[in-house]
């Protein structure tokens, strides 16, 4: 699917990518959904890579696809992708080590630049048959995220993203939040706009999903990439706290926010946190019923 190579094992695919053996397996943290480890092979060289005993490798080749379409956009910093694949029924994804440096004295601004230069990147090549999706389904943390291509973006955001998220959420739901959140699907085209053009999303942008690299500028990981509004990456960032406000100024000035966007910033915020409450529960359910309410 993304032209990058699969392996049975990842002492293989490191023997026959680097002609190395592991000799260190150290185990990192930050994440929410896989293993992940700092693979040092004999001669020195570091490689990174995540597990999931509970995935099949597709899983992994969805998020390679995507790091695929954010490295082709060629804007911003973005782990290579080394292979995937399945050792004894554990998933595996091995990328380019991200060595960790000091942020530059402009990392917000350029971040902020080249955030924006994703979006205005021509998206055409990453969705068929329509301008809004993905080429593939993928997953957004561990749950499905559907991307059937569509011409119109609110119809995308209604039936691929909103509606299958409340679909699985019913259970956590009254009646009547049911029907209210009925009332906000069918009112969507009231609430959202379509952009000027299709831009290439990251999909899952909140501050555990970027680092800084060794040349001090920041670098995009575990996306949950598709083609959208660029909103929707813009009010990801602001979900759990926000980025700096120099990030929004440079970004800003390189693709102006909308009119208006503020109105619709927790519309596509629903979407993430119906799918935090789909996957870690209840306790999301006050900050979702809050969005509903405000818009139906
Ligand atoms: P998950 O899929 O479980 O959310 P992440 O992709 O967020 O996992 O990775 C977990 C942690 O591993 C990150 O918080 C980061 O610290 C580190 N990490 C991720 N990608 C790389 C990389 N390419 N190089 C070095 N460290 C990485």
């Amino acid at each position: 699917m993304t032209g990058i190579k699969k392996f049975s094992s990842i002492s293989g695919a490191l023997k026959e990518l680097f002609g190395a053996e592991i000799e260190n397996t150290d185990r990192l943290y930050g994440g929410d959904i896989n293993d992940a480890f700092a693979i040092t092979l004999s001669g020195g060289k570091k490689v990174f890579m995540k597990s999931n005993r509970r995935a099949s490798s597709s899983f992994f080749a969805a998020e390679a696809a995507g790091l695929a379409a954010i490295a082709r956009s060629g804007t911003i910093g973005a782990p290579k992708i080394l292979g995937f694949g399945d050792e004894n029924g554990r998933a595996f994804l091995l990328l380019e080590f991200i060595d960790e440096g000091r942020r530059a004295s402009d990392f917000w601004e350029t971040f902020g630049r080249q955030l924006a230069g994703m979006h205005k990147a021509d998206a055409d090549s990453f969705v068929s048959d329509g301008a809004f999706g993905f080429k593939a389904d993928n997953y957004i943390g561990h749950t499905k995220q559907i991307n059937t291509p569509k011409n119109s973006w609110i119809e995308f955001f209604r039936d691929c993203r909103l509606e299958p998220q409340f679909r699985m959420a019913e259970r956590f739901f009254s009646a009547p939040g049911i029907k209210r959140a009925n009332l906000l699907l069918d009112r969507l085209d009231g609430l959202l706009i379509e952009p000027d053009h299709p831009s290439l999303l990251h999909g899952d942008l909140w501050s555990g999903n970027f680092m800084t690299g060794s040349d001090g500028r920041a670098w995009i990981i575990d996306p949950a990439a598709y083609v959208g509004h660029a909103e929707a990456d813009i009010a990801m960032t602001e979900l759990f706290g926000g980025f700096h406000r120099k990030f929004y100024a440079a970004y800003n000035e390189a693709a102006p926010i909308e009119r208006g966007y503020e109105d619709r910033r927790d519309l596509y915020n629903l979407y993430q946190l119906l799918n935090h409450l789909n996957m870690f529960g209840g306790s999301y359910l006050s900050s979702v019923m809050r969005i509903v309410r405000r818009y139906a």
